[in-house]
């Protein structure tokens, strides 16, 4: 079968580092066109300026993959949707809750496939995890997010502006693992923001957790951005019947009492584009806004603390 032919739209790190190489590799897709401001092009595929512009000179590409910063992906992908695109686009989704419901609406009411990516989904230890949370039941989790912001988003400014979500863009990846492996919603109770005193977005961020369980299981998550020493992506689980479950290294791995059981390397996105083929095939939306919301409740109740200047 002839590959479906895709246009990817903002070529910044994200779109360079893995939704290139693996449009490269897939047997599903063939990267038609790319849409780039900065006229960043890829193994010579035309380059549009404006999305605009592909769609009135391709017209044949009736796919968009949109790996642009959220701030400005309600509009794009509104405008793919009306120009009788099908879409597949980065996270997090949108900067707020209405401007999502907007496209999930839009792309129903047009028969479009709208497909809303969370890479740190896509992993097989967190399909272990929920698999054995939903059999042995939660009574502790401990979310632990740490990376450097000048390793994963070097000087890129719109992480620092209002709707940038600052630390709550990989903070984000932490709560898409959990929303997909609790087996009951957990809700913020409380939450502490530090915000550098020169910046919009925080640095770092505390987080608990309630439910309506009635046992009271104990939850809280911690994200930080000045993290030197490497990655850490830990979520910690207590279950019911007393066993430990680490996954770490983002879902890529699953240790129960300390012992590994399960390891595996990073095949996020490929999973993904696999998954939109699938969705393709089918006709089929994919919008997942439980991460997004969950995460707005943490601005929500968020208390406000003034740190230290950030500069790169
Ligand atoms: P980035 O390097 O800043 O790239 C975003 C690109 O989007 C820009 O280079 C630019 O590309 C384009 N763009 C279009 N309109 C823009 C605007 N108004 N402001 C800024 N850029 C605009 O960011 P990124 O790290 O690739 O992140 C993009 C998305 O991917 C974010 O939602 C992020 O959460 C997600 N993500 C990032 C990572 C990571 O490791 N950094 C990992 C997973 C997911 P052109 O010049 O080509 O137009």
């Amino acid at each position: 079968m002839a590959k479906r032919k895709i246009a990817v739209i903002g070529v910044g790190k994200i779109a360079q580092d893995q939704h290139l190489p693996v449009i490269d590799q897939s047997e599903d897709f063939e990267l038609a066109a790319t849409v780039s401001t900065r006229g960043v092009g890829h193994h010579g595929v035309p380059v549009f300026k404006t999305p605009g512009e592909l769609f009135a000179a391709m017209p044949e590409i009736s796919l968009v993959s949109i790996c642009t910063p959220p701030g400005i992906r309600h509009q794009y992908v509104r405008e793919a949707l009306d120009a009788g695109k099908d879409v597949m686009m980065e996270k997090p989704p949108t900067t707020t809750i209405s401007e999502l419901d907007d496209l999930v609406a839009h792309a129903d009411r047009l028969g479009r496939v709208l497909y809303q990516t969370w890479h740190s989904q896509y992993n097989a230890a967190v399909d272990r995890t929920k698999a054995i949370l939903a059999e042995q039941g939660v009574v502790s989790a401990r979310i632990d997010w740490r990376e450097s912001v000048r390793k994963w988003h070097p000087g890129q400014d719109w992480v620092w502006e209002p709707g940038g979500f600052g630390v709550c863009d990989p903070g984000i990846n932490a709560l898409s693992i959990f929303t997909k492996v609790m087996p009951f919603p957990a809700f913020v109770s409380a939450s502490k923001l530090t915000f550098p005193a020169n910046r919009q977005t925080p640095i770092d961020v505390e987080i608990t957790f309630k439910s309506g369980q009635p046992h009271q299981p104990v939850m809280s998550a911690g994200f930080n951005w000045l993290e030197e020493s490497g990655e850490i992506w830990t979520i910690r689980f207590e279950t019911g019947t007393g066993d430990v479950l680490r996954l770490e290294g983002g879902g890529r791995s699953l240790r129960i009492n300390d012992e590994l059981v399960l390891q595996h390397g990073d095949a996020e996105y490929a999973a993904m584009y696999d998954h939109f083929a699938d969705l393709l095939d089918a006709g089929r939306s994919d919008v997942d806004a439980a991460p997004l919301r969950l995460m707005s409740d943490v601005f929500l109740m968020g208390a406000r603390v003034n740190g230290p200047d950030f500069e790169w």
